[in-house]
C-alpha cells in the first residue's frame, strides 16, 4: 500500500480548500470567478486543495492556480475519475489504471502541469477527510448538490467544534443569495442560533475571499463538545 502524506510546501503560506461545481453553470461569471480565484491563490502563494477533477469550474480553479505556478493538490475517489477527470492527464491514464487496480487507501499519482498533485482515494469519506485536514480555510464557489453537501458538512462540523477554520462563500452574481436567505429564515425560526449564523462569511470578489479568510474571527456560541479523534 502506498499512502500519500500531506506535504506542506515551504513556500505555501496557507492552503485553501475550494468546493465548487463539476459543471460550468450557465453564466460566464462563474468560470471567470474560478479562474480569478485560482490565479490569485497562486500569486499570493496560497495553496489550493480541491476535489481533483478537470471538469467544470472545479477544473478551472485548479488549472488557473497550477498553470500560474501555484500549489494544487486534488483528491479524487477512483470511481469519479471517469466522470470528473476527463481532460488531458498528461500520460496519467496508464498510471491511473495501474493504481486503481492496486491501491488500497490513498495513492499519489504523477504530477500534472494543469492539475498539480493528485491523490487517488477509495471513497468520498477519505477525500473529504484529506481535504479537510490539509485546508486552513474552506471556500465555496457556485456548484450543485456536491458543493452544497461539502459546504454544509464543514459548517456543521464547525458548529460542533470539530474544526475552527474559516468558511467563506464566494457569492458570484448572487448565486448564494437563496442560501443566505435560508440561513436568515432558520435563525428567525430559531433552528440556527444568531451566533452560528455568523459561521459563514460572504465575499463578492476573489480579493474579498482572501481578505475574509485573513480577518476571520471564530464566533462564540459553538457547541462545547470534545472530539477524541480531532
Ligand atoms: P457538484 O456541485 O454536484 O457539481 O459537485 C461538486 C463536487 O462535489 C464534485 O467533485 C463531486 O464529486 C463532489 N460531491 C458530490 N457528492 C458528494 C458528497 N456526498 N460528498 C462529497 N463530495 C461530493
Amino acid at each position: 500500500m502506498t499512502t500519500a502524506t500531506i506535504e506542506r510546501k515551504e513556500n505555501v503560506l496557507k492552503t485553501v480548500c475550494v468546493f465548487c461545481g463539476s459543471s460550468f453553470g450557465n453564466n460566464d461569471s462563474f468560470v471567470k470567478a474560478a479562474d480569478t480565484l485560482g490565479k490569485l491563490l497562486a500569486e499570493r502563494k496560497w495553496g489550493l486543495v480541491y476535489g481533483g477533477g478537470s471538469t467544470g469550474i472545479m477544473g478551472s480553479v485548479a488549472r488557473a492556480c497550477a498553470t500560474n505556478d501555484g500549489y494544487v493538490h486534488g483528491i479524487i475517489p477512483e470511481a469519479l475519475i471517469a466522470r470528473e477527470r476527463t481532460s488531458s492527464t498528461e500520460g496519467l491514464n496508464e498510471k491511473l489504471k495501474e493504481s486503481i487496480n492496486n491501491h488500497d487507501g490513498s495513492t499519489p499519482l504523477p504530477d500534472s502541469k494543469e492539475y498539480g498533485h493528485t491523490t487517488l482515494v477509495k471513497d468520498m469519506h477519505t477525500r473529504k477527510r484529506m481535504m479537510g485536514e490539509e485546508a486552513d480555510a474552506f471556500v465555496a464557489l457556485p456548484g450543485g448538490y456536491g458543493t452544497l453537501e461539502e459546504l454544509m458538512e464543514v459548517v456543521t462540523w464547525f458548529q460542533l467544534n470539530i474544526h475552527n477554520k474559516p468558511i467563506i462563500i464566494y457569492n458570484v452574481d448572487g448565486f448564494y443569495d437563496g442560501l443566505m436567505q435560508f440561513i436568515q429564515d432558520a435563525i428567525k425560526s430559531e433552528f440556527v442560533s444568531a451566533k452560528n449564523g455568523e459561521i459563514i462569511k460572504i465575499a463578492y470578489s476573489a480579493e474579498e475571499v482572501l481578505e475574509a479568510i485573513e480577518k476571520y474571527r471564530i464566533p462564540d456560541g459553538r457547541f462545547n463538545l470534545k472530539w477524541d479523534s480531532t
